[in-house]
């Protein structure tokens, strides 16, 4: 089996012809049907991922391959893409099948990207764990006792296990960092309005970001600098032109301000291995000249409680136009209007997915609106104004991605708040908007993988991407 490093080294073994985008995807392929008991994909779209390995290895040949050409990614299941299915990982869409393609998955296969599968996810991207899905549990490749992580669990551990070379996965308060931290991959969650959301299955729109999981930082850059941009189709992605993210990777990080936040470092539910590894990596990057300092940041407590107020007001809204009528699933028990709408929404959705849409829906009613949902809005701002006032004094700022490393099925399952708080590092970012990525950092002593996180002023991806190269490398 060809065994895949990164991209750059994959073109290389295409262009001189040791391997073809035929062998690669039939291999691959074959893999997914060998470890299927890990759940990770629902569906993989054999016939055109052929096709298309064909068509590119014929460009290969005619030197006219794009960027991505032979890549082989697999998209979260709630990515669009035209003629193929897309669920959210829910029964309410099941058997849906995508009118367009998101932007995304344009860009993709304008460079010559091969799409391989859909990937399994917590439903319609809410939780940390993957044991929302409708489609069960996706279990971890490096110990299947344990969670992917959520909500992209099944884009990392896809990338983990070798089923993919990239995988897409959409990120509101950490779907694609915590899984990558709990798979020993690279997670980038990019500035809000980066990346067009167009084609995503909108969860929190204010929060919903679309990123790579990857094998290593560099491939991460690449596929940025494909996927992001502007775009006519999503009035929120920033019109800001784009770097060359993959040439700068290797920028050189000597005068970086790194600022660590005590608040973190000290929080109670923070695992002991995880913190030393973080104090292991802040000496390491001490010692290389960077300036790492720790700040206070008095609102860690504010972050999970702002984070779910916030999003399940946007995901009550969204999610109302799941309904029996408009899309998917109808309840064959309904008799008039009002019991389609019961019954399919009864029916189709899971127990997470209605606990939110109540909260959402309760936080929003005219009562309560003030109490929580403005309330939550002002916070919102301190957070960020916040986190901007320590970026503004500091190039990044670093934490451990996840406060224990991937945990037992059912460990958290009958405990939301306790599943909620699992969230606690990741979902500052989205909160404030700016970019964030998670990088493998080692390995605890039952071998399970640690990630660091790090966050970076908006648009400063580029400098951020350097900087978690710098920090992957050094374990
Ligand atoms: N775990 C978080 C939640 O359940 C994050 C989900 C996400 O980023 N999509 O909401």
């Amino acid at each position: 089996m060809y065994s895949f490093k990164d991209i750059s080294s994959l073109h290389t073994d295409l262009k001189n012809g040791s391997i073809t985008c035929v062998q690669v995807v039939d291999e691959i392929l074959k893999s997914i049907e060998e470890k299927k008991h890990l759940n990770i994909y629902l569906e993989t779209y054999a016939d055109s991922a052929k096709e298309q390995a064909l068509l590119v290895d014929e460009k290969i040949k005619k030197g006219t391959a794009g960027r991505l050409a032979g890549v082989v990614i697999a998209l979260k299941d709630n990515i669009c893409y035209k003629g193929h299915k897309v669920s959210a990982s829910s029964k309410i869409l099941e058997n849906f099948t995508s009118l367009f393609s998101a932007t995304v998955v344009e860009r993709l296969l304008a460079e010559d990207a091969i799409l391989i599968g859909r990937t399994n996810c917590d439903e319609f991207a809410m939780g940390s764990s993957n044991e929302n899905s409708a489609f069960g549990k996706v279990l971890n490749p490096v110990n299947e006792k344990t969670v992917s992580g959520g909500s992209s669990g099944g884009s990392a551990a896809a990338v983990a296990a070798d089923l993919c070379h990239v995988a897409l996965g959409s990120d509101t308060g950490g779907s694609i960092r915590q899984p990558a931290s709990f798979c020993g991959v690279v997670g980038l969650k990019p500035t809000y309005g980066r990346v067009s959301r167009w084609g995503l299955l909108a969860y929190a729109s204010s929060f919903d970001q679309i990123g790579p999981l990857t094998k290593n930082v560099d491939d991460a850059a690449l596929i940025l600098e494909i996927t992001a941009g502007k775009d006519e189709y999503d009035s929120t992605a920033s019109q800001k032109p784009i770097s060359s993210y993959s040439k700068e990777t290797n920028a050189p990080l000597a005068g970086k301000k790194v600022a660590y936040l005590k608040d973190c470092m000290e929080s109670s539910g923070l695992n002991p291995e995880v913190k030393q590894r973080l104090e292991e990596t802040i000496d390491k990057l001490k010692a290389q000249g960077i300036t790492v300092e720790g700040v206070d940041f008095p609102y860690l407590d504010f972050l999970v409680p702002t984070y779910y107020v916030l999003t399940t007001a946007e995901a009550s809204s969204n999610l109302s136009r799941y309904d029996g009528v408009h899309y998917g699933y109808r309840s064959p028990n309904a008799t008039d209007l009002e019991s389609t709408y019961k019954k399919s929404r009864t029916e189709g959705f899971g127990k997470e997915v209605k606990r939110r849409i109540m909260l959402g829906t309760f936080v929003l009613s005219a009562g309560y609106y003030d109490a929580y949902y403005s309330k939550a809005q002002k916070v919102r701002r301190l957070l960020r104004d916040k986190t901007l006032e320590i970026l503004s004094q500091y190039d990044f700022i670093l934490t451990p991605s996840t406060p224990s490393t991937a945990f037992e099925f059912g460990k958290n399952s009958t405990d939301p708040i306790q599943m909620y708080l699992e969230d606690i590092f990741t979902v500052q970012a989205n909160i404030v908007g700016v970019p964030s990525i998670s990088v493998p950092i080692g390995k605890d002593s039952t071998n399970m993988p640690i990630g660091a996180q790090l966050m970076a002023k908006p648009f400063a991806e580029g400098e951020m991407l350097a900087m978690a190269k710098g920090i992957a490398q050094l374990f």
